[in-house]
């Protein structure tokens, strides 16, 4: 046998004839096999590292960074952002703090989140972007279809469901998530009478929910729903699962209002010294007006972060159009770009749908619908034409939109 013959991978021992190609070091050879699986080995490991320095990115966020992201994306708003911020802040300090919590008796509880505010004022987006800064997985439930178990409807516990389908069945990842649970308010009991016979739908379904806010494990039924028997439960702790609830608790005004004029004939009279803003009551809103509202005082003790959404004036939705990272007419200027078409939109047409938008009270997702509206043509038309250009002034606006397709968009909205 010939020297060169006996060469053979110093890794996988295989012979030089076994190997494609076999590379010489100093005092080794290796052959394409084994670069190859050692490569794959490195992009994993990288890969792995990314990964796991992205999910920890979090922890270093402080709350003027979050709000500075918040505000990339969501006009206005800047009490809720503020309140927001130094809540998501300290529930992942919390976590931060969990492997040495033996030291030290000072636990920090959890901050889980209310909003109050009208529907379309950004409540969901708040919660979403939050989730997308974070990089932690994220559901949105309503809880208009929860009920107590047994009851037609999902059980609380669903809830869980597809917070874990969000993180890929991973129950870690699903451990650090965020919950969005919309319409809180429908489960509000009717009265504020504690005596009154317990609805189930109300008042059940607050008690199944407290234990879950609270931090509890639960037997998540991975499919959900009771229509698959046979699946096996996974135990998820909800425990570091930061929840945000969100509800339009409409005609809270009024319980405002009247605490409000109370107090202004009582001794406590702080508020009456500044004049009341009477156009935005939401603003004075203290946890006991949504336990007059309906909720039992255990959820609002477990919700302890408490803001409101501002209803939309017409400067922030006409911000709204243009302004945030992913604005409507950024993202219609993208689609046409992919045309080759470059498309402009004048300030007059802005203010037209603006207007629109305001006059049949169609509110901020009512933006996507009139510029819809106005665009379908010119979508379905402009990629096969020659036209490079599109310019929507308030004239093309109006033509577009006629009386009879606002009136479909108001039935819609
Ligand atoms: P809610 O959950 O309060 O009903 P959403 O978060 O679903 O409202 O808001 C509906 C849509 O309106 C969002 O997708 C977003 O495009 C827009 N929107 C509402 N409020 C704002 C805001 N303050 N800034 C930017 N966009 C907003």
């Amino acid at each position: 046998m010939s020297k060169k013959e006996e060469l053979e991978c110093s890794f996988c021992k295989r012979k030089k004839e076994e190997t494609n190609l076999l590379i010489a070091g100093i005092d080794a050879h290796i052959c394409d096999k084994c670069i190859e699986q050692a490569h794959g080995i490195v992009v994993e490991e990288t890969v792995a590292e990314k990964n796991e320095k992205a999910s920890s990115e979090f922890l270093v966020k402080k709350p003027i960074e979050i709000k500075d992201f918040l505000d990339q994306y969501i006009i206005g708003q800047n009490h809720s952002k503020k309140v927001m911020s130094v809540a998501v802040y300290n529930h992942y300090k919390r976590l931060l703090q969990k492997p040495n919590s033996k030291d030290d008796d000072i636990e920090i509880e959890k901050s889980n989140i209310i909003l109050v505010g009208e529907t379309g004022t950004g409540k969901t987006l708040i919660a979403k972007t939050i989730a997308r800064m974070l990089n932690v997985p994220f559901a949105i439930v309503d809880a208009t279809v929860l009920t107590e178990a047994g009851y037609v409807g999902e059980d609380v516990e669903t809830i869980l469901t597809r917070l874990l389908q969000a993180a890929d069945y991973k129950v870690d990842k699903a451990e650090k998530g965020i919950v969005f649970i919309d319409e809180i308010d429908k489960i509000a009991r009717k009265s504020d009478n504690p005596s009154i016979t317990r609805d189930v739908s109300g008042e059940g379904v607050q008690q199944a929910l407290l234990k879950l806010l609270e931090g509890t494990i639960v037997n998540v039924p991975p499919k959900g729903g009771r229509k698959h028997p046979d699946q096996k439960f996974v135990e998820v702790d909800t425990q570091n699962i930061l929840f945000i609830a969100g509800g339009a608790f409409s005609g809270i005004d009024k319980v405002i209002s009247k605490r409000l004029n109370m107090q202004a004939v009582g001794y406590s009279a702080s508020i009456s010294d500044d004049k009341i803003d009477e156009e935005n009551l939401l603003q004075y809103i203290i946890p006991s007006d949504l336990k007059t509202f309906g909720l039992i005082p255990e959820i609002i003790g477990r919700l302890p972060a408490l803001t409101y959404m501002k209803p939309l004036d017409k400067k922030t939705l006409r911000s709204i159009l243009t302004e945030p990272k992913n604005a409507l007419i950024k993202q219609y200027k993208k689609l046409f770009e992919m045309d080759g078409i470059e498309f402009s939109i004048d300030n007059r047409a802005l203010d037209f749908i603006v207007d629109r938008a305001v006059e049949y009270k169609l509110g901020a997702r009512g933006l996507r619908s009139l510029c819809e509206e106005i665009l379908t043509d010119a979508m379905f038309e402009l990629p096969s034409s020659e036209e490079s250009k599109l310019k929507v002034t308030k004239k093309y606006a109006e033509n577009k939109l006629t009386k009879a397709t606002i009136k479909k968009l108001k039935a819609v909205s």
